[in-house]
């Protein structure tokens, strides 16, 4: 077992010791193409450089801690997913893993579809033109507000998540003299994390309508029968961070039997199959995700095998890669404030942010890498634990890691693997500035999201 803790949370711990911790890689100077975007290397000067720019100029260009994003890897991996599933299936890019402007047209011109889960991530889509038909509207309890505003705009697909919002849309989608696409979401029993699934009758658990006890199909009649919706398939999505296609093969499984049974009883053939996201990424050299093309391959697999022993047409697949796109396309740029050593544990290095720009370590056990990125160093592995500013012992960015002993005030330092769920996740606890995202392709660098100010949060205060 590889992780020492588990990313969705403590109740999906691995059951390695506290303290777990791997050995120093060989080389300490070296960045480990799988959890450092494309475009970074190490610069003869011993300087990191993304996208043709060195960390040092960009940190004085842009400050620090700020979100440094490789545009074309992005775009790399957005092409990829997109090749990989060809013409025959959909990729919607997980909004909320991080959303801006220019990422809605990076995905746009790359041929990629969006989800967004909130009026704001709908307003952000289309206000950079993504096309509303591209658009997929999630979540457990979407407002008549948005849900308005989605079918006005003409979102391509609602995704139904309980009894309530099906009769809901309906009827504002009538109100509107429309009939709006959409999917119902299903909990399929599946559980799946990292290494393992866990596959389960029942789902103790706030999304979607459970297939176990026919409540599932009982939703699919329902949407059926309403002149405001037109049902066209059915969504499951599993977890996160997630590296074994197993629990994807028995959500697949329990949609099709689903697709089965509707077809039986109504004599309808529901044309589309979502199975989620969650496809896992690096965030330290020991973590082996999929590339997307073998992703691509077992899931049609699945759907195709599932559908032929249940003769039904296979359905159009779709899925909804959010991290596994924009995770690795970005790395936190830091700099070492203060250092403490404490004899025979390990040493403590500050870092200019922490929970506030990186909440997931404190949320899940989440592991990071680090590097020291201003220069080479020869110096003997030091183990360290970055910590940030805040007022708050947990507030941990990196829990154990190694960096050179010759470590000081003032070096930046970069953890990789921050683009999804990093900015997007990011807070004002204790008045901090949020960073900014700052895009560097061939050589030029520009900032995407920028940083906020002190007058920011003093605009939102009304005294
Ligand atoms: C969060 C989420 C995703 C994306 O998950 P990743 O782990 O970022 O791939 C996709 N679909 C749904 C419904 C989600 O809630």
């Amino acid at each position: 077992m590889s992780r020492s803790a588990h990313p969705a949370g403590p109740r999906h711990a691995d059951v390695l010791p506290e303290g777990h911790y791997s050995a120093p890689a060989a080389d300490l100077n070296a960045l480990d193409p799988k959890v450092w975007s494309h475009t970074v290397s190490r610069g003869d000067d011993g300087v990191v450089r993304v996208g043709g720019i060195d960390v040092k100029q960009l940190a004085e260009e842009f400050g620090t801690p700020g979100y440094f994003l490789d545009e074309a890897d992005f775009r790399e991996r957005a092409r990829a997913w997109r090749t990989a599933f060809g013409h025959d299936a959909d990729v919607f890019y997980a909004g909320k893993a991080f959303l801006s402007r220019a990422v809605v047209r990076w995905l746009h011109e790359e041929g990629l579809n969006l989800d967004v889960c909130s009026g704001g991530e709908l307003a952000t889509a289309l206000s950079a033109g993504m096309p509303a038909d591209r658009i997929a509207f999630h979540g457990n309890n979407k407002s008549e507000e948005e849900i308005r505003t989605a079918v006005e705009a003409g979102v391509g697909r609602i995704v139904l998540d309980s009894f309530q919002e099906i009769v809901r849309v309906a009827h504002i989608a009538q109100s509107l003299g429309k009939r709006q696409r959409a999917q119902i979401r299903v909990t399929v029993g599946v559980e799946a994390h990292t290494h393992e699934f866990i596959a389960t009758a029942h789902e103790d658990q706030k999304f979607g309508i459970g297939l176990a006890d026919g409540q599932a199909a009982e939703a699919v009649r329902r949407a059926l029968a309403l002149d405001g919706l037109e049902l066209v398939g059915i969504h499951s999505h599993i977890g996160s961070q997630i590296f074994d296609m197993a629990g994807f093969e028995v959500a697949a499984r329990r949609v099709v039997k689903l697709l089965a049974e509707v077809r039986d009883e109504h004599g309808v053939e529901l044309p589309e199959i979502d199975l989620g996201g969650g496809l896992g990424i690096a965030y330290t050299s020991e973590d082996d995700p999929r590339e997307p093309h073998e992703i691509a391959k077992a899931l049609s697999e699945i759907v195709t095998r599932e559908c032929e022993a249940a003769k039904l047409r296979t359905p159009r697949i779709s899925v909804e890669p959010g991290r596994a796109i924009v995770g690795p396309t970005a790395f936190t740029l830091y700099e070492v404030g203060t250092i403490k050593p404490l004899d025979g544990l390990r040493t403590y290095v500050s870092v200019d942010g922490g929970m506030s720009d990186n909440i997931r370590t404190a949320l899940y056990d989440a592991e990071y890498s680090v590097a020291l990125v201003s220069r080479a160093s020869d110096a003997e592995p030091m183990l360290v634990r970055v910590v940030g500013k805040h007022c708050e012992s947990g507030d941990i960015v990196v829990k154990d890691a190694f960096l050179p002993a010759d470590l000081a005030p003032g070096d930046l330092i970069a953890v990789p693997a921050t683009g999804a769920y990093c900015r997007s996740m990011a807070s004002n606890y204790n008045h901090a500035l949020r960073p900014p995202v700052v895009a560097v392709h061939d050589g030029e660098a520009r900032v995407i999201v920028r940083r906020e100010t002190e007058e920011d949060i003093l605009r939102l205060d009304v005294g």
